[in-house]
């Protein structure tokens, strides 16, 4: 079996305790794209944990972990996750995690970069995590990376190291910076980057194999739909593929077909840093739907937008994801509302729309608002489908309607175990 788990918003809607839940049934667990920009929370009996670059299935035992080559990887941060599990007695071992070959290195000059192009930005700026993830996705196209696969050689990746530096030194005296040093950047990739040597597998025949002996392998996205380089609210978005169509080619293995798709979906919405976000709640409202669902990132603490569930954004994110199921999160987060706004439509120029436009169009869209029965009771406790509150229950097939997709999974809790299976 072969699953992906995917986000249908903008990020951050629980896909690590999703991928933790669901790690039980599956061998491999693969991170296909993005870097340490990611934050995926998973609470269960080890702790809680906040993974920025390792797949989520790292906390279950006997699971190999896979970082694919559609990643990005900041080696030294890297050191920092591994250590701050092992203080938690999570041990990881070459033998529970393989990082491909193919996959980027991220430098502190990409995170360089990546500062000093949001401060020139201003008020136009993207909202980056600021570590470094655009400028290494950059490079990468602009052939100028230097590759996991690299540190096997330390002579030829020092001449490569050379030459990227000087093109990069182009590019920083345009930002007022000085050229920098190549010995400082070979001393960090040493220190961080030999001792990962171990770790460093040929994935795509490690994966093969794994396909062809049976094994399950589950693939972990980063981010949601709506911020996929290519389908999101471009420039406001990543600089990867996010989509569940991605994660064969981003885990390693292209040729394979994915059996199923489990799209994470947020029973309202939020979305960490700039762009349009037509749903988006001020006011009064925001701070209490923030605070009920302690909306803060999980990588950076930045305060969450936060906003009334978006029909055409999560419709769209549901068609592009190809999602086959969906898990719906946090929907204990509504209990304290009388009545629950969804934003059922959008308004452009006067015409109601439903589609998901882009550019121009989805910066002009303002929310239409219809209003559901709130619940009104903790429903953080209810484990089975007749224990949920009616409103809750018809809140549920609303949106099921709604998005057109099945909700198989609904979370009332951070915790492994709090969620519901509806089928
Ligand atoms: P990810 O990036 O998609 O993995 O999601 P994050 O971890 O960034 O954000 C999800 C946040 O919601 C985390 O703080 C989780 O612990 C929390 N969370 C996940 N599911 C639930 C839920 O069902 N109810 C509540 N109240 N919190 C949840
Ligand atoms: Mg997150």
């Amino acid at each position: 079996m072969l699953t992906a788990v995917v986000g249908i918003n903008w990020g951050d809607e629980g896909k690590g305790r999703m991928v933790d839940l669901l790690s039980a049934d599956y061998e491999i667990i693969c991170r296909y794209q993005g870097g340490n920009n990611a934050g995926h929370t998973v609470i269960n009996d080890k702790g809680k944990f906040i993974l920025n670059l390792l797949p989520s299935g790292i906390l279950r035992d006997g699971t190999v972990n896979v970082m694919g080559n559609g990643m990005v990887i900041d080696i030294e941060h890297l050191w920092g996750e591994i250590a701050g599990l092992g203080n938690k007695g999570i041990r990881i071992t070459p033998n529970n995690l393989k990082i491909s070959d193919k996959a980027f290195i991220c430098m502190p000059c990409h995170k360089q970069q990546d500062i000093l192009e949001e401060e020139r930005l201003g008020d136009k700026k993207y909202g980056s995590t600021r570590r470094g993830i655009a400028p290494v996705y950059g490079d990468k196209y602009m052939k100028k990376g230097i590759r996991m696969g690299d540190l096997l050689s330390m002579e030829t990746l020092k001449a490569k190291l050379s030459d990227i530096l000087e093109w990069k030194s182009i590019i920083l005296s345009g930002y007022g910076q000085n050229k920098h040093s190549l010995e400082a950047l070979t001393d960090w990739i040493e220190k961080y980057g030999k001792p990962l040597i171990p770790y460093i597998a040929d994935t795509t025949e490690y994966l093969l194999g794994a396909v062809k002996s049976g094994k399950n392998i589950l693939f972990e996205a980063q981010l949601g739909a709506l911020r996929d380089i290519d389908f999101g609210i471009y420039p406001y978005t990543t600089s990867s593929q996010t989509l569940a169509a991605y994660a064969p080619i981003g885990a390693g293995i292209p040729g394979v077909k994915l059996d199923y798709v489990v799209g994470i979906m947020k029973a309202y919405s939020s979305c960490v840093g700039e762009g349009p976000f037509t749903a988006e709640l001020f006011g009064e409202e925001a701070v209490a739907l923030r605070e009920a669902g302690a909306e803060y990132g999980a990588a950076t603490g930045r305060q969450r937008r936060v906003g009334a569930f978006d029909v055409p954004a999560s419709a769209y994110g549901v068609k592009v994801q190809g999602a086959d199921c969906l898990a719906l999160t946090k929907l204990d987060v509504l209990s304290y509302l009388d009545r629950i706004p969804v934003c059922v439509a959008y308004e452009i120029d006067g015409e109601r729309c439903t589609h998901f436009p882009i550019g121009d169009r989805l910066m002009k869209a303002k929310p239409v608002f219809e209003y559901l029965e709130g619940f009104k009771t903790d429903i953080s406790k209810c484990r089975k489908p007749g224990e949920l509150p009616k409103a809750a229950a018809k809140y549920i097939e609303f949106i099921e309607k709604a998005v057109d997709c099945p909700i198989r999974y609904v979370s009332v809790g951070a915790g492994r175990d709090d969620y519901i299976e509806l089928r």
